[in-house]
């Protein structure tokens, strides 16, 4: 996803909180930020971030056939994936609707090799995750006052050594970047036809960053430019709904189906692979070939298509509420210190 896209998610995340009544102290302590945070939610596609050495990489979990031992462990079939996958997401109704992919593509085991653990989706949104619990137990007078509790030590913290609101914001938004990604399904296949560079992955991004539109561009969101009120800038990212004809439902945001971020975003990542095996099936564009490609015409028709629709409100729709259940899990975490 690019960088409208992924401003906008981090955005409507909150906007969706905020509607649901869901973790309201962690809405008013983002709120007041969201447009200046925003650019954490692009951060991690940056080049310098990506620049840090071989631990903090680019971040990806590639599926692919799995060929070592312990088979039994990386097979889900289809029954066992939808319920892993919960029944608030989109993902879940799209592979249940799906005759396509049969079950001997169900039956083989699948797995994410990644080189470098820095480069591993999942890790990068668990280390997140569990630095921003961290974070918010040594908080500053804002950050603690919308927690609960007391914190033992937080009084030796010298007082500028503790999180400010704005990181918080910034984190959650950067934490939001890995949450989204998961949700790609291009971003969750092994195959060359899925890479960037590809004319369906690429193409993908820029149709949805399209429909997102110009309030969620960089040029309006970045601190020195910013001019919106935190209100207007919400109000904005709910009206990108109709777009992609999403209707949330605010009692969706539940607890995590597997209960650790690490495997649900696991569990998201395989679901995102499924879904790359619907549209680009492995039955025609093989894992093994490289010169495979899956063109976006071929794949879609047009961006206007049924069958894009249908991927792009699924897609925008599990993102932004992937991202509300995982920081209302920490932020409730957080309060029960
Ligand atoms: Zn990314």
């Amino acid at each position: 996803m690019n960088q409208r896209t992924h401003a906008w998610i981090a955005v409507r995340t909150i906007a969706l909180l905020e509607d649901s009544g869901k973790a309201k102290n962690l809405v008013k302590l983002l709120k007041p930020h969201a447009g200046k945070a925003a650019i954490g939610a692009w951060i991690p596609d940056l080049q310098d971030s990506k620049r840090g050495g071989s631990k903090t990489e680019n971040h990806i979990f590639k599926i692919k056939p799995y060929k070592g031992n312990l088979k039994d462990r990386f097979i889900a079939d289809k029954k066992e994936t939808l319920k892993r996958l919960g029944n608030a997401r989109l993902m879940t109704d799209y592979i249940n609707n799906d005759n396509t992919l049969k079950s001997t593509w169900w039956g083989k085991p699948y797995k994410g090799d990644i080189d470098k653990p820095g480069q591993h989706l999942a890790n990068r949104a668990m280390a997140m995750s569990v630095m921003m619990l961290d974070l918010l137990l040594m908080g500053e007078d804002t950050v603690d006052k919308l927690l609960p509790g007391t914190v033992s030590f937080a009084k030796q913290i010298d007082k500028n050594a503790k999180t400010q609101a704005e990181q918080v914001a910034l984190y959650f938004f950067m934490l939001s970047h890995f949450v989204a990604d998961s949700c790609m399904p291009c971003h969750c296949d092994a195959r060359k036809l899925a890479s960037y560079s590809n004319s369906l992955h690429k193409e993908m991004e820029m149709a949805w960053s399209k429909l997102v539109g110009t309030k969620f561009s960089k040029n309006k969101l970045l601190p020195a430019n910013m001019s919106v009120s935190p209100d207007e800038i919400l109000k904005e990212s709910r009206k990108v709904d109709q777009k992609f004809g999403i209707k949330f439902k605010a009692n969706a945001i539940g607890k995590l189906v597997a209960g650790d971020i690490w495997l649900e975003i696991i569990n998201i990542c395989r679901g995102s692979f499924a879904v790359n095996s619907i549209l680009a099936p492995p039955s025609k564009y093989k894992y093994g070939d490289n010169s495979a490609r899956a063109p976006f015409n071929k794949v879609f028709g047009d961006a206007n298509s049924q069958e894009f629709n249908d991927l792009s409100r699924m897609v925008m729709h599990d993102a932004v509420l992937n991202n509300a259940i995982i920081w209302r899990q920490i932020w409730d975490k957080a309060s029960k210190f």
